[in-house]
Parts: C-alpha cells; sequence; structure tokens
C-alpha cells in the first residue's frame, strides 16, 4: 500500500455563539484526507480526518512542512511490519521529521489530522468501524455504547435564560441526560440564573456541568465556586487559565467539587505537567485532552497511561470534541465518556443519524472508520475533497 494523494480542505464552522472567551463565528477546521492506491471496487480507499474543534485550519502547516514530509517518505516507512496497514506511529515520526521538542502549537493538531485519518484508512481495510480496530491494537474490547452529555448552553447574541433552557430541553427530547453549559460570559449572578435554568430541565446537580473556559483569575474561581458548590455540579470546568496548574491545584486543594480540564492540552509532556502539578484527584476529576490537538490518538494513548501510572482511571478521560472521531476513541479505549454538539459546531458536531442515542448513551454505527460518510452535513466537505 502506498499514499497516491494527501489533499486538505479549510472548512468553516457554522453559527455564532461564544463562549467566556471565544466568538466561533471566524474559526475553521483542516479537513484531511489520505488517498491510497488501495481499491475497493472502482474506489480508492480514503481516510478521512480533522483537527480539534473550535479553532483553526492548519493549511498552512499542512502544505508546507507535513505533507511534503510524508510524499518523499518511502511506502514502507509508513506501514506496519506487515506492510498491509499503516503503523500510525511510523505517520507520526515522519510528520514530525526536523521538528524540535516542545512548542507544539498549532502543529500538534496539523499532524493529529493526518494521524487520525490514517487510523480511518485502517479501519475501512478492515471492513470495520474504527473503535473496533482502535480496541483491537490496544488489545481491549470495543464498548458497545458511550455514556455521552449534550454540550451546548453557550451565550447566543440576545441570550436569554428562556432560550437555554429551551436548548436543553431540545437535547433531553433527543435523548441526552445530561447537559454543559457555558459559564464566565456574564455576571455571576446572571450565570447563577443560567445554572438554575438548566438545572431545571437537567433534574439534578450532577447532570450538569459548568465550562468557564479558562476565563477565571483565583479569586473569582473562587467565588464561582463557592456560589456553584450547594447545585453539586457535575464539573467545573477549566476554571483558570489551561496552564495554570497552580490555580486548578488551589482550587482543588480548597475544597473545590469535581473540576476538568486538559482540553487546552497539545502533548504528553502537557498532561504529565497537569498530573505533576494541577491537583487532580483520582476518582473525583476530569481529563479532557483531546487527539485532535495533540498529535493524534497515539500521542493519546501514552497520555491515558500516565494517568494510569499515576493512580487515576481512564473512566476519569471525557475527550473534548462532541465529533464521531471522539465517539469511535471514547468507544475503542473504555473512556469515561464523550461530549455531543448536538447543536452546534456543524458540520462536524454530533454524530451521524445511524448512531443510537437513547437513555444518556451513543452507539458508533457499523460503517467502516469513523463513519464520516454518513454525516450528511459532512457530505459537501468530503465532496470537494474527493
Ligand atoms: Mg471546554
Amino acid at each position: 500500500m502506498r499514499i497516491t494523494d494527501i489533499r486538505e480542505t479549510t472548512v468553516p464552522l457554522e453559527g455564532d455563539i461564544a463562549n467566556a472567551l471565544v466568538n466561533f463565528r471566524e474559526h475553521t477546521i483542516s479537513l484531511v484526507a489520505v488517498v491510497t492506491d488501495v481499491m475497493r471496487g472502482s474506489q480508492p480507499v480514503v481516510g478521512y480526518a480533522f483537527n480539534s474543534i473550535g479553532r483553526f485550519a492548519q493549511g498552512g502547516i499542512l502544505r508546507d512542512r507535513v505533507m511534503p514530509r510524508l510524499r518523499a517518505a518511502k511506502p514502507q516507512e509508513l506501514l506496519n511490519a506487515a506492510g498491509d496497514a499503516f503503523d500510525p506511529a511510523a505517520v507520526l515520526r515522519v510528520a514530525m521529521r526536523n521538528e524540535k521538542p516542545g512548542g507544539h502549537g498549532d502543529r500538534a493538531g496539523a499532524v493529529a489530522a493526518i494521524e487520525l485519518a490514517c487510523w480511518d484508512v485502517n479501519a475501512k481495510l478492515a471492513d470495520e468501524p474504527a473503535c473496533a480496530t482502535i480496541a483491537r491494537h490496544y488489545g481491549r474490547k470495543p464498548a458497545e455504547a458511550v455514556p455521552v452529555y449534550a454540550a451546548g448552553g453557550y451565550y447566543y447574541p440576545g441570550d436569554s435564560v428562556g432560550r437555554l433552557a429551551d436548548e436543553l430541553r431540545r437535547y433531553r427530547d433527543q435523548g441526552f441526560t445530561a447537559y454543559k453549559i457555558k459559564i464566565g460570559g456574564a455576571p455571576l449572578a446572571e450565570d447563577m440564573a443560567r445554572i438554575e435554568a438548566a438545572l431545571n430541565v437537567a433534574g439534578a446537580g450532577d447532570r450538569l456541568a459548568v465550562d468557564a473556559n479558562g476565563r477565571f483569575d483565583l479569586t473569582t474561581a473562587t467565588a464561582y465556586g463557592r456560589a456553584m458548590a450547594p447545585f453539586g455540579l457535575r464539573w467545573y470546568e477549566e476554571p483558570g487559565d489551561p496552564l495554570d496548574y497552580g490555580l486548578n491545584a488551589r482550587l482543588i486543594a480548597a475544597g473545590s467539587g469535581p473540576v476538568a480540564t486538559g482540553e487546552n492540552l497539545f502533548s504528553l509532556q502537557d498532561a504529565r505537567n497537569l498530573l505533576a502539578f494541577g491537583g487532580m484527584r483520582p476518582g473525583i476529576d476530569i481529563f479532557q485532552m483531546d487527539p485532535g490537538l495533540s498529535y493524534g490518538l497515539g500521542e493519546y494513548v501514552c497520555m491515558l497511561a500516565a494517568m494510569e501510572a499515576a493512580g487515576f482511571s481512564r473512566a476519569q478521560a471525557h475527550p473534548h470534541g462532541g465529533h464521531l472521531i471522539n465517539l469511535h476513541i471514547a468507544a475503542g479505549l473504555g473512556l469515561g465518556g464523550c461530549e455531543a454538539y448536538p447543536g452546534v459546531f456543524q458540520p462536524f458536531g454530533g454524530y451521524g443519524p445511524a448512531c443510537v442515542l437513547g437513555d444518556g448513551l451513543v452507539m458508533p454505527s457499523d460503517a467502516p472508520g469513523w463513519g464520516l460518510e454518513e454525516k450528511p452535513e459532512l457530505r459537501d466537505a468530503l465532496g470537494r475533497l474527493a
């Protein structure tokens, strides 16, 4: 097998929504295709994937650095020992040739998109969903269904508490039983009213998480934590700057409820630093590292190993990014769950119609690979790449 072409297209995110710091109107994603010379019927086997949602496309890094290295590699340099599938670790090594350690930045997402597309190829070669390929590769059995929560509750222009409750009711009607909403984009009193409205739909504190998107200093994070304590919420996400492990540790040491963080980490070393200095508690706090932001699945699995070596459980891992790729990763690796964006971040957010959702669980379909071809919203973008 060899790569005959690698392509990238930049896809804008749809919607005009915001969290405490960021409006997503200008955000884009790199959708990539790895085209092989293996034919199925009259069509070549093509792997598709994309980098992390809620950021920017990486076409420049891909075209200038990553794709030329892969095109220049000998075919066998990228394959497993049997030569019948990609070795994603080898693909990563070639993609990272001549790159210094550290200073990860946007290249971690660019490389992730390519590495994840190679997993899509491998699953399609085996004619099975990606979760089955991933589970077998790592000596596991894929989960039949994955606990899922609906991430939404953004600040819309002309936002109202009523609109937030309506949004969560729609998710409930779709089969979700847990939710996440944004905080920190309004004064504390207004945010508490939003939380109370959301709790009315969620029914219990452990069914509702809140996300500050790294906005608060320690004083504000602590004030929010105190105000929210009576609600017994599912988790308090990114209270402070994602790299301020000291703030995270101090908030936790002061007796915070469950804290979730990690979605803005780029590498295994970042995750090790969080484990060493972030004050995270086994059995309580939540890790949200995102394979699409951090060099792909292989690096993510190393992060899980570091977590487990430090006494944490992979049930505490809930990757950022509510889409098909992370659904298959959560199912294949037996993670605690995943998020879904049923109403936002189109065309990538949420799942295809063949994924069964009910009672707070979602089941991947039997489509080979990540199943991106089954998602109607992605059809145009995939068509542009084909
Ligand atoms: Mg978040």
